[in-house]
């Protein structure tokens, strides 16, 4: 993602009541947080929160976390927040390699990485969110009858991440190389900012389910 670095928006993270900036300990307290028991899904690298956002509209039975590294690209979700006020969704600044330290055990019922960054030289490897090492994160925070959804339109960093759900030891539930055309995977899709651009250019979304 072209980051424009946005004067000020550091201090909204701070000051803004749906978004924590300090979330290391956090672990444990979610249900306290939404004042209710229901599950939580979290995506992870939401960008400007096109797609949670809907979400948490559609869903207010379910929780909704989105993760982002970067404040001037979390402003969008928090200014679009700040006018719809969702009960039942909130924000993270961080980079999620601390995501362990922020949800505990069986905490968490769904990850959604969408167009995660690709990391393309085999040394970055690790620092995809598709990564064996992520999953191993995944692993300590998702209910076991949990899955992670993952959608991408860069066929490197799927083939990458088919193999690593192998490589992790969890099971592949579906895949798709043509998401827009599988009607059985594509029925309640909410497209992101990212899937809309390139689909619009005219490339194939893939989306893998996994559970572990
Ligand atoms: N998910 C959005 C979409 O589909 O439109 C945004 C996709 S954008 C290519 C990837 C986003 O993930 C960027 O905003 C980036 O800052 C964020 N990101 C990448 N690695 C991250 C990490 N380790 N922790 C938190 N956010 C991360």
């Amino acid at each position: 993602m072209r980051l424009r670095n946005v004067p000020g928006a550091r201090e909204v993270m701070v000051e803004n009541n749906y978004v924590f900036t300090e979330p290391i300990g956090m672990k444990g307290t979610w249900a306290e947080v939404f004042g209710n028991n229901n599950p939580i899904h979290i995506e992870i690298g939401m960008g400007k929160g096109t797609f949670i956002t809907t979400l948490a509209g559609l869903n207010p039975d379910i929780n909704y976390v989105g993760i982002e590294k970067y404040s001037s690209v979390l402003l969008r979700a928090v200014e679009k927040q700040d006018e719809l006020q969702l009960p039942n969704l909130r924000f993270i600044r961080m980079d999620a390699e601390a995501i362990t330290e922020v949800f505990a055990k069986d905490e968490v019922d769904r990850i959604y990485l969408n167009f995660s960054d690709p990391w393309p030289k085999d040394r970055h490897a690790k620092r995809r969110l598709t990564s064996r090492q992520f999953f191993a994160r995944y692993n300590e925070i998702l209910k076991k009858e949990g899955r992670v959804e993952f959608k991408t339109d860069n066929v490197d960093l799927f083939d990458f991440s088919l193999e690593e759900v192998g490589e992790a030891k969890w099971n592949l539930v579906d895949y798709t190389r043509d998401l827009h055309h599988e009607p059985r995977m594509n029925e309640g899709n909410v497209m992101t900012e990212y899937e809309k651009k390139f689909s619009e250019a005219g490339n194939a979304i893939c989306k893998l389910i996994a559970n572990r």
